[in-house]
C-alpha cells in the first residue's frame, strides 16, 4: 500500500470516521472488512431512505445535551451574577477580551475563511485563528465549515441543520440539542471537503482538539484570572462558563442572524416584530446565502462594517490576507440583467461576476 493511500485513508478516517463511504474511493470494490457493515453504505442508505433529499428519518432530542447545556447556562448565569456582584474589574475585562479573541477565529476563521474561503491566508494566520476558535471549546474547526456548508447548500429545508422554517428556537437553540440526523450526516459525508482536508493546520486542530482544549481553553483563563488576584470562584465562572456561553451564542447566532437581524423579504413582517426595536433589520443577512463569497458580509447582520470586517481589514493592511472576494456594483448590475435575459438563476449570474478586492478597484479605475 503506497504512501499516498494510507494518507488519503488516515485523512478520511481522522475527519470523516469509519464508514463504507469514506474507504470505497480509495480501495473500490476490496474494501477491508472492518469497514463493511460498520454502518451503510451510500447505495444501501439511498435504498433505505429512497432518493437522496429525501427526509427518512425523525430525530428526536438528545437529552445529554439538553442536560449539558442547562448546566452551561446555570453556570454562565451564576458568572454574569458575579460580574455585577463581587468579580474584580480586571476579570470582566480579561472575560471580554477572551470572547472577542473567539469571535475573530469563528468569524475570520471558520466562517468567512474556512467555511466559505472569502480569502486566503499563509500558515502563520490560519495556525492563530484555528487557535483563537479552539480556545472557544466548540471543537473542530473541520466539523464546523463542513455542518456551515451543508446548512448553507439545504438553507430553509429539511435538510437544513438548523432549518429556519422551524422557527427561531429551533433555529438557534434546540437544533444543537438533537440526535445526529443520518440524513444530514450523509450530505456532510459526501460535500465538497477537499479543500478542507487538505488543509494541516485543520488536520492537527481536528486531531489534537481533546488534548489542547481543556489546557489552553479552560485552564488557562481560569488561572490567568486567579493569577490577576481574583478568587477560583469568579475566574471559574466569569472567565470559564460565562465567556463559553456568550461564545457559543454567537457561534449559534452565525446560523439563526437570518431570522434575528434579516428582513423577510416577501411579508417584512419580521421587521415589524419588538426586535426592531433593539436590533437594526436589514436585507444583509439574507444577501450573505445570495453571495457567500463575498468577504464584507457580515456574520450579524452588516456589510462592510462591523468589528470582525475592521479587524480583517487591519490583516489586509499587515498583508496576512490574500485575494479577499467581493462584487462590484457593475458586477451585479451585469449579473441582474442576465438573469432577465437568460432566465438563469440569479445566484447563478452573481457567481459568474465573482471578482477579487484587486479586480473590482481595477475596475472602478479603468471605469472613471
Ligand atoms: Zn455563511
Amino acid at each position: 500500500m503506497s504512501v499516498r493511500i494510507i494518507k488519503m485513508l488516515c485523512t478520511q478516517m481522522i475527519f470523516k470516521g469509519i464508514h463504507a463511504d469514506n474507504v470505497s474511493p480509495i480501495f473500490g470494490n476490496r474494501l477491508p472488512r472492518f469497514c463493511s457493515g460498520v454502518v451503510p453504505s451510500k447505495q444501501t442508505f439511498t435504498k433505505m431512505s429512497g432518493s437522496p433529499e429525501t427526509k427518512a428519518f425523525k430525530v428526536g432530542v438528545h437529552w445529554l445535551k439538553v442536560l449539558f447545556q442547562i448546566h452551561l447556562h446555570l453556570g454562565g448565569a451564576y458568572g454574569l451574577w458575579l460580574v455585577f456582584t463581587q468579580a474584580n474589574f480586571v476579570t470582566t475585562l480579561l472575560c471580554s477580551f477572551f470572547v472577542f479573541l473567539g469571535m475573530i477565529g469563528l468569524t475570520l476563521g471558520c466562517h468567512r475563511l474556512w467555511a466559505h474561503r472569502t480569502y486566503e491566508a499563509g500558515i502563520v494566520l490560519r495556525t492563530v485563528l484555528a487557535a483563537l476558535y479552539t480556545f472557544t471549546c466548540q471543537g473542530s474547526v473541520y466539523d464546523w465549515a463542513v455542518t456551515h456548508r451543508v446548512h448553507h447548500q439545504n438553507h430553509g429545508t429539511p435538510l437544513d441543520p438548523f432549518n429556519y422554517k422551524k422557527g427561531t428556537f429551533y433555529c438557534h437553540v434546540l437544533s444543537h440539542c438533537m440526535e445526529n440526523d443520518p440524513d444530514i450526516d450523509r450530505k456532510k459525508r459526501h460535500g465538497e471537503t477537499k479543500d478542507l482536508e487538505e488543509d494541516n493546520v485543520l488536520w492537527y486542530q481536528h486531531w489534537f482538539f481533546w488534548f489542547v482544549m481543556p489546557i489552553w481553553g479552560l485552564l488557562l483563563p481560569v488561572n490567568l484570572g486567579m493569577t490577576m488576584g481574583d478568587t477560583l470562584t469568579n475566574s471559574l465562572f466569569v472567565l470559564g462558563f460565562l465567556r463559553l456561553v456568550i461564545l457559543l451564542h454567537m457561534s449559534w447566532a452565525v446560523h439563526s442572524a437570518f431570522l434575528v437581524w434579516g428582513l423577510d423579504p416577501k411579508d417584512r413582517k419580521s421587521g415589524e416584530t419588538w426586535l426592531v426595536f433593539f436590533i437594526t433589520k436589514s436585507l444583509w443577512p439574507q444577501y450573505h446565502y445570495l453571495l457567500p463569497w463575498d468577504y464584507k458580509s457580515g456574520e450579524f447582520g452588516t456589510y462592510d462594517s462591523g468589528v470582525c470586517t475592521t479587524v480583517f481589514k487591519i490583516l489586509a493592511v499587515l498583508g496576512l490576507v490574500e485575494k479577499p472576494t467581493t462584487i462590484s456594483s457593475g458586477g451585479v448590475k451585469k449579473a441582474l440583467a442576465a438573469a432577465v435575459e437568460t432566465g438563469k438563476p440569479l445566484q447563478e449570474c452573481l457567481n459568474a461576476h465573482k471578482a477579487t478586492v484587486k479586480d473590482v478597484v481595477e475596475e472602478s479605475q479603468h471605469n472613471s
